[in-house]
């Protein structure tokens, strides 16, 4: 079972570390801890688990993140004993090839998506009773059991032929949707939740930041949610603006400076106070950081109106480096997310995946020209780098397998 995951090596992550700047192909080299193997097929850990056979699988900023090395000691999760081992890939669709005698949820030929697995151990998955309170509410991600360890370990991921899991961490796919549709699922949820984190009122002016996959995708269920709201899109690169704006974008922020273009599009009042600080009085209802660093955040929070909120989509796996007067001196609030869990949508607490699945069939989000790029898993290297160049014009690259349909 080919597959492409990542070890905990913390001397070679230094190693890799302080040679990426002058040479940023080292994590493709031998001396990286992220490796392309050919594992022995593992065998079924336990009575409810099964084994999918995958069939496509997305490319996502988070996995290039581990890839890369990114993540810094220092954060919070690191503190967590977790895997010693990350399989890359997440937004994966597959079909079940084998179930353990105890799965009731899913027959062999069933097409199922990779849900909580990724974001690590539940006390579903770890058959734990009584469950967490977060598992009662359905905040998988949030689980105060992740790191009981109790349970076994699925193996493979994403990116690769298949993976172990138990029944509680994949997800159904319904026979409406097709393999391209479902690798989107994942990405769509996140946005949704993102976008329910703190829904605009009709008429409020909001900001999206960052026009990769997340960013397109907050703008698509800010459309959906919220009709009547007004969207600015802050965009790099011209393939990026034009899907921003067919996906309902209002405007597309485009080398302007930040500042000045919240001020036009806001009539905020700009300040300018000594060694570039600039202030804002007025500014959108709220902002959607989609990229996450200490840069954006530190802008974000001076770009959404006093009262206004900063909702954090984007993730950086290092410690913020930013000025947070703003939360305090113009009660801005600052609003996180771990990828997907429960919303409250029309009063009703529902999975963020259900919500998706259902907007997805009723077309109000759609994946029409997301996926720019497809790769076999043999041509990872040129995958990823597609990925990450957003001079390609990519948006999604993903990886198909034979399995596809
Ligand atoms: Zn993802
Ligand atoms: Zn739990």
């Amino acid at each position: 079972m080919r597959s492409i995951y990542f070890d905990k090596d913390i001397p070679k992550a230094l190693l890799v570390k302080a040679i990426k700047p002058v040479w940023k192909d080292v994590v493709f080299s031998g001396l990286s801890s992220a490796y392309f193997a050919d594992l022995p097929e593992p065998e079924l850990p336990g009575l409810r688990w099964l084994r999918v056979q995958n069939s496509a699988c997305g490319i996502c900023a988070t996995d290039l993140s581990l890839l890369h090395v990114d993540a810094d000691p220092a954060i919070a999760p690191v503190a967590l004993p977790g895997n010693q081992r990350f399989y890359l890939g997440h937004e994966v669709v597959g079909t079940v090839a084998e179930v353990g005698a105890g799965v009731t949820r899913f027959q062999v030929g069933d097409r199922v998506l990779m849900h909580t697995r990724y974001q690590g151990a539940t006390c579903l998955s770890q058959e734990i009773e009584p469950i967490c309170g977060q598992c009662r509410l359905g905040n998988y991600p949030l689980c105060e059991n992740a790191s009981a360890g109790l349970g076994p370990q699925g193996v493979g991921g994403g990116w690769g032929d298949g993976y172990t899991a138990h029944e509680t961490e994949v997800y159904p796919v319904p026979d409406w949707m097709s393999d391209d549709q479902a690798v989107m699922v994942e990405p769509l949820a996140v946005a949704v939740h993102t976008v329910l984190k703190r829904l605009p009122e009709p008429g409020q002016k909001v900001l999206v930041l960052g026009s990769g996959v997340v960013g397109l995708n907050v703008i698509q269920a800010l459309r959906a949610f919220s009709p009547d709201c007004h969207i600015s899109a802050m965009a790099r690169h011209p393939h990026q603006a034009a899907m921003a704006r067919t996906l309902g974008a209002d405007e597309i922020i485009r080398g302007e400076d930040g500042y000045e273009a919240t001020a036009r599009i806001t009539a905020a009042k700009l300040y300018r106070g000594m060694f570039g600080n600039r202030m804002l009085l007025g500014g959108f209802d709220i902002v959607y950081d989609c990229v996450g660093s200490s840069q954006t955040l530190h802008d974000s929070l001076r770009w959404a109106r006093a009262g206004g909120a900063v909702v954090m989509a984007g993730i950086k796996l290092t410690p913020a480096k930013l000025d947070l007067s703003p939360v305090w001196y113009q009660e801005v609030d600052l609003v996180g997310l771990n990828s997907h869990g429960r919303d409250d949508w029309h009063g009703r607490m529902m999975e963020s995946f259900d919500i998706t699945v259902e907007l997805m069939r009723q077309g109000k989000l759609s994946i029409n020209g997301l996926i720019t790029h497809r790769f076999p898993l043999e041509r990872w290297r040129e995958a990823i780098k597609t990925a990450q160049d957003k001079r390609s014009g990519s948006i999604k690259v993903i990886f198909e397998y034979s399995n596809a349909t």
